[in-house]
């Protein structure tokens, strides 16, 4: 994963590459390095663990120099230590390189480095590339962005590396492949460097996004020029941002986590945004109003994602397959990518990626792609890589997600799958007239519920004060709020790192009843519905056994209220909206279950957020 910045011009680069690090260190936080080119010298800062740590560590240096890379690293190959972080130096000092990604055949160039006699300080694959580079520029007498471009051609794996050079003090030079990195052309000549936008738009908002197997040089004294591996050269596409430097602050908050999930009424809004109008009866879905009638037609719609993503694309399947009509199935992207799957020029692939860089899903379009089925989007970065290699998509319009548990995203990703579910109905002739205005109307009303919902924070506080010690928990829920189980499960896995599961809620009798007993909480979405009796019956089956019962339910519902030890209620809405509500109260839960048990929220052990390694 890891997030890599890097900057050139007149400006001293350190300030600003430590706080682009800051900005990124949503994408890793194992350790952090940053290398500076100053009057001829290129010296080197690098620390295990978070960025703070670095700054406190480089500031008693003196950090001067025009040109800085920086990097902040989620690691995967060698521990987290202050030797394998980056930036890494070739054996002479000339070279530092920065990488995202993984060098799969890294052990083969090794082995082939090592008998030449280059000296292997860390256990990381990125280290092969600045050897790889060194040697390729010695040997073949060629500067080291040319030596980096036939280096490319030797390396298997997904990469987004820059590299700075001591003997060319006005250049920088990157490439990407499945990682992601971004040019910022700045306004007084300079340029940055950057896995996404963010550390970038407070500088510029004029930016190139590299696409795969391209390489970017920066002379200082020509400008950014672009070429491929191949040599040739390409025209820079220039495009602006639209990101706001507000989006990135924390406004006031303790941490991105609940100002995200208190921004909800607001990017749910923003999702629907001129894409629903109940007074006039639409639903429209621009980017991709020109597939959906291959989509009706469609042999079936497989929906592709990851973690929180595979919760949303479960959401949606429940809605589409009840409302339109059309067969979907869900998949990992992990499995799909390499289990030899059926795909057909008749099937519809469906991307969910908040990032839009999760490396596995890139690969399972990939795959779609090559067997001519239409590929589809759903991502919240714009101009990331699964929104420019689908055929069409929606953008959530979440906002910037920083905190690493996903919460408005997920919201986000469900309003869009109902949106989609309730125009292909509508357009099928599934959904009547009547039932289209009235899920509508319905759906409009959401950002208000959820705000209703969020005023039970203090109430939904005092109850994680209660289950704060707890070692499991159960998450159970039918139909279309199963996955919201799963998600909720997840989320207080992920930041409280006490051990959940999320089941359908009648599965629960067939293994995980045997965990009950009066130390387990078990969180139960008890809604009005179709299966609300059903549920209750679980909710008995968990009470004699002396299980403790948290149940969502709707407002003014009294039968479970007498049965559950703690009840939160959400406003009634119909069956089909229920995630979008009932996700709320759970994503409350684990946060303050987390900042009660003293865990970094924003920064869960071990994770990142944008998956871009497989
Ligand atoms: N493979 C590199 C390392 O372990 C980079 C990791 C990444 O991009 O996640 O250091």
């Amino acid at each position: 994963m890891c997030g890599i910045v890097a900057y050139i011009g007149k400006k001293q680069a350190f300030p600003i590459v430590l706080k682009g690090l800051k900005r990124l260190e949503y994408r890793g936080y194992d350790s952090a390095g940053v290398a500076l080119l100053n009057n001829g010298s290129l010296n080197i800062y690098k620390r295990s663990g978070k960025v703070s740590n670095l700054e406190g560590f480089a500031l008693k240096s003196d950090v001067e120099g025009n040109a800085g890379i920086g990097h902040t690293r989620w690691a995967t190959h060698g521990a987290p230590n202050d030797v394998n972080a980056h930036p890494h130096f070739s054996n002479d000092g000339t070279l530092a390189l920065i990488h995202n990604g993984i060098i799969e055949n890294y052990d083969i160039l090794k082995k082939d480095l090592t008998s030449k006699g280059y000296t292997f300080k860390s256990e990381t694959d990125t280290e092969v590339l600045v050897h790889l580079i060194d040697d390729i520029r010695k040997n073949e007498n060629v500067w080291f962005g040319e030596a980096l471009r036939r280096a490319l051609h030797h390396v298997v794996g997904a990469y987004a590396i820059v590299v700075i050079s001591k003997d060319e003090p006005n250049k920088l030079v990157a490439a990407r492949k499945s990682s992601p990195l971004v040019v910022g052309i700045g306004n007084e000549g300079d340029f940055y460097l950057a896995s996404d936008a963010t550390p970038i738009v407070e500088y510029t908002k004029n930016v190139v996004y590299l696409e795969d197997e391209e390489i970017a040089v920066i002379d200082l004294a020509e400008g950014l020029r672009i070429y491929n591996i191949g040599d040739q050269e390409k025209t820079p596409y220039v495009q602006q941002l639209e990101l706001e430097l507000a989006a990135l602050e924390k406004g006031g908050y303790e941490h991105f986590m609940i100002k995200e999930i208190n921004e909800q009424p607001r990017s749910i809004q923003d999702c629907f945004r001129g894409r629903l109008n109940a007074t006039e009866g639409w639903v429209s879905l621009g980017g991709i109003r020109e597939y959906e009638q291959k989509m009706i037609n469609a042999n079936r719609m497989i929906i592709v994602a990851c973690g929180t993503s595979w919760h949303a694309g479960l959401v949606g399947e429940y809605l589409i397959e009840d409302l339109a009509r059309i067969n979907v199935e869900v998949e990992y992207a992990s499995e799909f990518r390499y289990r030899n799957p059926i795909i057909t020029e008749n099937d519809i692939v469906i991307a969910i990626s908040q990032s839009g860089e999760t490396a596995d899903t890139l690969a399972a379009l990939e795959l779609a792609k090559s067997k001519g089925a239409t590929i589809l989007g759903i991502c919240n970065v714009v101009g990331s890589s699964i929104s420019r290699i689908t055929d069409a998509g929606s953008y959530t319009h979440a906002g910037p997600e920083i905190g690493v548990a996903s919460t408005k995203a997920f919201t986000a990703q469900v309003t869009i799958l109902t949106l989609m579910a309730l125009s292909l109905g509508h357009k099928k002739g599934m959904i009547n007239d009547s039932k289209f205005h009235t899920l509508l109307a319905e759906l409009e009303a959401i950002p208000d519920k959820v705000k209703t919902v969020l005023e039970s924070n203090k109430a939904i506080e005092k109850i994680a004060e209660e289950y704060k010690n707890a070692s499991n928990a159960l998450y159970l829920g039918r139909g279309s709020s199963f996955p919201v189980a799963l998600e909720g499960a997840l989320k207080l896995k992920e930041i409280s790192y006490i051990h959940a599961e999320g089941y359908p809620a009648a599965e629960m009798k067939h293994g995980p009843i045997a965990l009950i007993d009066e130390n387990m909480p078990v969180f139960v979405i008890a809604t009005h519905g179709n299966s609300y009796e059903k549920v209750v019956s679980n909710i008995q089956e968990v009470k004699a056994r002396k299980g403790k019962i948290v149940a969502i339910v709707t407002q003014g519902d009294k039968h479970v209220k007498e049965l559950a030890d703690h009840i939160i209620e959400i406003p009634e809405t119909d069956e089909f909206l229920v995630p979008l509500l009932a996700t709320i109260p759970f994503q409350l839960l684990s946060y303050h279950i987390a900042v009660m048990r003293g865990c970094n929220v924003d920064q869960p052990r071990n994770l990142a957020k944008s998956v871009t390694v497989e």
